[in-house]
């Protein structure tokens, strides 16, 4: 399948990290593995295992403000070419009650990109698949 995501273009342009900010962002072991080796960072650093035992990405503190491990002081992505594959996603989440993809209205931008959500749907949906160890 090929690999779709949301350009990071919008949030450069409005200097927007707004969502790596408290991030509860899952994450699949292979990619951490990936991100470690890359990083040299292990695993157990940047994430930890959740109540449901799913994998996510730990925040740090900086300045009083809890933000992701991997936001640098300038506000950007450190690992912004091998992010996560849920971060690619992003403001497009998945409803696990309504089982479809939506926007998400946290982002201060969502609705410039609510456009994305039927291309990126069926990608989101394998990935959650994945994470939740269904697939
Ligand atoms: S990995 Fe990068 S894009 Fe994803 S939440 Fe962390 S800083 Fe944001």
């Amino acid at each position: 399948m090929d690999k779709l995501e949301i350009s990071g273009d919008i949030c450069l342009k409005n200097q927007c990290h707004h969502c790596c900010i408290e991030t509860e962002m899952l994450v699949l072991k292979t990619e951490c593995t990936q991100i470690s080796k890359a990083t040299g960072i292990p695993i157990t650093n940047f994430s930890f295992m959740t109540e449901d035992n799913q994998r996510m990405l730990k925040n740090k503190t900086i300045d009083d403000q809890e933000v992701c491990f991997f936001l640098d002081d300038k506000g950007l992505c450190s690992i912004y070419q091998f992010r996560p594959e849920g971060c690619t996603y992003y403001p497009i989440i998945w409803d696990l009650i309504t089982h479809q993809a939506v926007s998400d209205d946290y982002c201060p931008f969502h609705t410039e990109l609510a456009n994305k959500i039927e291309r990126i749907s069926l990608n989101l949906e394998l990935f959650i698949l994945k994470l939740y160890g269904w697939l």
